[in-house]
């Protein structure tokens, strides 16, 4: 008969026999059940060090009926017309509202359909960033409340933060998060030379800004990871990480980048920038973008850098790299595609 026991892999944790906190993982068998309650490791390795492995002379294997593995719950989804219906109501969506106080609302409009960006009632006037995978399935949706003004979120007294699947009440809802933007992929421009952010706004600003590139948001720094990299396996990365936790991402980066045989190239301009203006907080790309002709100067300097940099090790991108410095004009029959589909005009 198969055995296995391995350790809990979920965040659960249960009372040490040795130093009494409730800090130790337990094994699990095969069919995911909990062995006895001695066998399990303390997280807190240097201070307790407790580690009993189910081995040696304890036979467990009589004490628990093998049953096959559990089957994985199956990714959800939210339904189309929930999407669609969202897609709409900008007059009332903070971010929109306070987006085209900086920008043609043409172009504001054409990103927010282009990224799947709704308006969700909550809260009055939150903004909805959808996320699509490849296949074109809506995992969920995030949904955030703005400053119209600043365009900064509204923490206080609460991060007004929640999910699509939660305001529906969707029970059981199995959410599995892809990137923001993940749906763009099979349409890259430009070598597969992909803009990374942690910010589903950062990539609104960005992809108003400079079009010619792909700008895709992890939403989180836990998203930064192999797992939900994969689909970007064929491209080229470059990332802009925030700047309280560049060195959490250059780290990272560099996993990821051995894990799975990628090229991340980790951009320090926000660093350098927020040294130079002695700022305390972290620098968000999009807040010192926003209508800063001086900033995205300076950007498209560092872009040019990165990119030498990548024709250096690939001379064959070369030829087509050149022309990334020159502006790139939307290609308004995809909008107008778009529009069609929401019916907003
Ligand atoms: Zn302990």
């Amino acid at each position: 008969m198969k055995y296995k026991n391995e350790l809990d892999k979920s965040s659960k944790k249960f009372y040490c026999p040795k130093c009494s906190k409730k800090r130790m993982v337990r094994f699990i068998n095969l069919d995911g059940d909990y062995l006895p309650a001695e066998y399990g490791r303390c997280d807190r390795v240097l201070k307790c060090g407790y580690f009993n492995k189910p081995n040696g002379g304890d036979d467990i294997s009589n004490m628990h009926v093998i049953y096959p593995p559990k089957p994985k719950p199956p990714t959800s989804f939210i339904k189309r017309e929930i999407f669609e219906a969202s897609m709409r109501g900008y007059e009332r969506n903070n971010l929109y509202q306070y987006l085209i106080k900086h920008y043609d609302e043409n172009l504001v409009k054409y990103v927010f359909l282009k990224y799947n960006v709704g308006t969700s009632k909550a809260w009055g006037g939150s903004t909805v960033f959808w996320q699509m995978d490849g296949s074109g399935k809506l995992r969920s949706g995030k949904v955030m409340k703005y400053n119209a003004d600043s365009g900064k979120r509204v923490k206080k007294p609460r991060p007004l933060i929640t999910w699509a699947h939660s305001l529906l009440n969707l029970n059981q809802f199995n959410l599995k998060q892809v990137l923001f933007g993940e749906h763009l992929l099979s349409d890259l421009n430009n070598e597969n030379v992909v803009c990374l952010v942690e910010s589903e706004k950062t990539t609104l600003v960005c992809a108003i800004e400079f079009p010619q590139f792909n700008w895709i948001a992890t939403g989180s720094f836990q998203l930064f990871r192999p797992k939900s990299l994969q689909v970007l396996k064929e491209s080229s990365i470059i990332v802009f990480p925030d700047t309280d936790a560049h060195d959490a991402w250059v780290k990272k980066a560099a996993e990821i980048s051995t894990d799975l045989k990628i090229e991340i190239d980790v951009s320090d301009f926000l660093k350098k920038k927020s040294v130079k203006s002695n700022s305390k907080k972290g620098l968000d790309l999009a807040d010192i973008l926003v209508r800063n002709n001086d900033i995205k100067a300076q950007l498209e300097t560092e872009f040019n850098t990165i990119l030498k940099t990548k024709i250096m090790r690939h001379p064959i991108l070369g030829k087509n790299i050149e022309s990334f410095d020159k502006d790139m004009v939307i290609d308004l029959s995809s909008f107008k595609k778009l529009l069609c589909f929401s019916k907003i005009g």
